[in-house]
């Protein structure tokens, strides 16, 4: 049973302050619990929001002292790794749904009676980014040993870390996804790829999580699990690193298993296919549903071995059979490395693509490749020719095979070949689904849906998902083929392997990413009307940019304000990475004052939301807060909510 053990214990070290580094270590006590305060709150005035950047002590007179150190502008960590050329893969980014009001509490698990066995430090600096709270707590004790003794029957007790007492203090609001448990054990991976984006890691990147024996993670995860509550919408702070391969840990069946018991919920698994022999794909089957993002990168075995370190690379290989037999449905994910070769690479792609359309795959999804500064400080390839030269190839495997076959960033496809973003067409259809089945085509662009216009990609999958989730028998469409307009009829109970109902939510069809909905324009204009703003600076990156370029020469919601889009460079990566969702606030405060160097200061700076959305707490990869951006640079600074674009 799972439920009768003790809970993990959740440890963080508090370090001894250094002897003689304060100059007043009263005063700095002080500066540092109100510096961590304003990190988590913000203070209001007869509902008035309030800036305060000092504070002056009751018995000490007119003196005023800063509350932030001198300048919050992060000194560079200076790290160069020279990395060998052989090769390795982008693990995409999920993006969260957005949460749910939070309803009544749940009965939970009970503390148990401390004290507990002794487990590993978790990381402060990754609490910094989902339970900021942690790292304040630390910091106010930190502060307060700096000043004081604490003693225990009359002897002084040096204190080094603490621990969360009663876990049901900790609860956060959850999505009820199984991956919110499962997750927690993707700490290893068995593979060594050449492009993994693991390597290219910068090392103040938040998103660390310390190294600990797979017995104390599965101790961890066991009361992660006795704290989920898909029902109740609550789970545990989530701790997550950096992710590799959940499959690779010798306890995941067994997590999987028990998770089972609590959720109906599809287990969306990625993987490297090390593991996929017969046997655990059997044992995976026994779980469904569950669906795949199989890392294949390759089916050929020399270069699965070369570029992956695969040892056994026919495994993975051979599973997509296995998989077709025992009805689990999976994506490939293929990163085309351009090593030895672009011409290898592509010859490569070719054949992968080949052989999961041959296999049934859901999808292929082909990550575009990109490395950091950190992974090799010298320039490795011309991104822009690696990119044309794959979505070239691409778009003619496209005219040739069944299976739907995507572009991840899709952005970036669309930039280059698509006149207009945004379209709800349908760049593939999954086999055997309703939409299959009722005559659906790739390139169809979808005009109606149940009688209802569509014009944007996202109002097309919302009206897709709305039906699919009631169930709606059967479905009118209207669509453009080419020249000719077309009326078509779904029946959604008709479909088979690969498209599942439980994983697949817009009837198999495929479209270009999720675009962006027109909702996105009338935030920005609620948020220049808040401010009052005429002159806007509105920061994106170069793959959004020219969208919103497009949706504000499109849109008559902005006459009279000046809105001008630039795009700041990401120094935080470096090397080759463009994604906006990778810029930190070093970045945009880096990025403001370049601008403020050749323009007047606008009235507002608006930031979509989406580099600071892996927790809740706004925290950039860093763990830093976005409204040091503001301070930084003295102008208002307001977040637009944003979905990640990494779809
Ligand atoms: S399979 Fe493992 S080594 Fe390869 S990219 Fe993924 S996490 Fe990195």
């Amino acid at each position: 049973m799972m439920g009768e053990k003790p809970d993990y214990t959740f440890r963080y070290p508090v370090e001894a302050p250094a002897a003689g580094s304060r100059r007043d270590s009263l005063l700095e006590m002080i500066r540092i619990q109100l510096e961590s305060l304003l990190g988590l709150l913000s203070l209001y005035q007869r509902g008035e929001e309030v800036k305060v950047d000092g504070f002056r002590l009751m018995d000490e007179g007119e003196s005023i002292h800063p509350i932030f150190a001198s300048g919050t502008d992060k000194a560079e960590v200076k790290v160069e790794v020279k990395v060998k050329v052989e090769v390795k893969a982008e693990v995409e980014p999920k993006s969260e749904p957005q949460p749910q009001p939070c309803p009544p509490p749940q009965p939970q698990p009970q503390p148990q009676p401390w004290p507990q066995p002794a487990t590993s430090f978790q990381s402060a600096r990754n609490a910094e980014l989902y339970e900021p709270r942690i790292p304040h707590i630390q910091r106010v004790l930190e502060s307060l040993l700096s000043v004081i003794t604490l003693e225990s029957n009359g002897k002084p007790v040096k204190v080094d870390g603490f621990r969360l007492k009663d876990l049901n203090h900790w609860l956060v609001p959850s999505f009820g996804d199984p991956a919110e448990v499962f997750d927690h054990l993707a700490t290893r991976c068995d593979c060594n790829c050449s492009f993994c984006y693991l390597r290219g890691n910068p090392p103040s990147l938040a998103l660390d999580q310390p190294k600990r024996k797979s017995e104390e993670e599965w101790e961890e995860v066991r009361t992660r699990l006795n704290y989920f509550s898909p029902a109740g919408k609550r789970a545990l702070f989530p701790t997550l690193g950096s992710s590799y391969e959940i499959l690779s840990h010798p306890r995941a069946i067994d997590l999987l298993r028990e998770l089972r018991k609590k959720t109906d919920r599809p287990f969306r698994l990625s993987t490297n296919g090390n593991r996929l022999t017969r046997d655990f794909i059997g044992e995976l089957s026994l779980l469904k549903p569950d669906y795949l993002y199989l890392s294949l990168n390759s089916s050929s075995p020399r270069r699965r071995r070369e570029i992956m370190g695969a040892a056994n690379p026919e495994t993975a290989i051979h599973s997509l059979p296995l998989l077709r037999e025992q009805g689990i449905s999976f994506a490939v994910i293929i990163v085309p490395w351009p090593f030895p070769s672009k011409e290898e690479m592509l010859s490569d792609l070719r054949e992968t693509v080949a052989h999961a359309d041959r296999h049934d795959a859901h999808l292929v999804e082909v990550s575009l490749p990109g490395y950091s500064r950190y992974f090799s400080s010298e320039p490795l390839f011309d991104r822009g020719e690696v990119w044309a030269s794959i979505i070239s190839e691409i778009r003619a495997l496209r005219r040739e095979i069944q299976c739907p076959l995507l572009v991840k960033p899709s952005l970036y496809e669309e930039t280059l070949y698509e006149g207009k973003f945004n379209l709800p067409a349908v760049v593939g259809v999954v086999k055997n689904s309703p939409a299959a089945h009722g005559g659906i085509q790739k390139g169809d662009l979808i005009l109606s849906i149940g009688g209802l216009k569509v014009s944007s990609r996202p109002q097309a999958r919302d009206l897709l998902h709305l039906h699919h989730q009631n169930r709606t028998p059967s479905l009118s469409l209207s669509v453009q083929r080419g020249k000719d307009f077309l009326e078509l009829n779904l029946l959604t109970g008709r479909h088979g392997y690969p498209y599942a109902p439980e994983t697949d939510h817009h009837l198999g069809m495929i479209f270009m990413g999720a675009g962006f909905r027109p909702s996105l324009l009338e935030d920005l204009k609620a948020l220049i009307t808040n401010h009052q703003a005429r002159n806007v600076l509105l920061l994106s990156s170069p793959l959004v940019k020219p969208v919103f370029l497009q949706l504000l020469r499109e849109s008559s919601l902005f006459g009279g304000i000046q809105i001008q889009v630039e795009v700041p460079e990401n120094r935080y990566f470096g090397g080759n990475i463009c994604m906006g969702d990778l810029l930190v606030v070093q970045d945009f405060i880096d990025g403001i004052r370049e601008f403020l160097r050749k323009n007047p200061p606008p009235d507002l700076v608006v930031i979509p939301s989406s580099p600071f959305s892996l927790g809740q707490w706004r925290r950039d990869l860093e763990g830093r807060v976005f409204t040091e951006i503001e301070r930084s640079v003295g102008l208002p600074v307001a977040l637009l909510d944003c979905e990640p674009i990494y779809d």
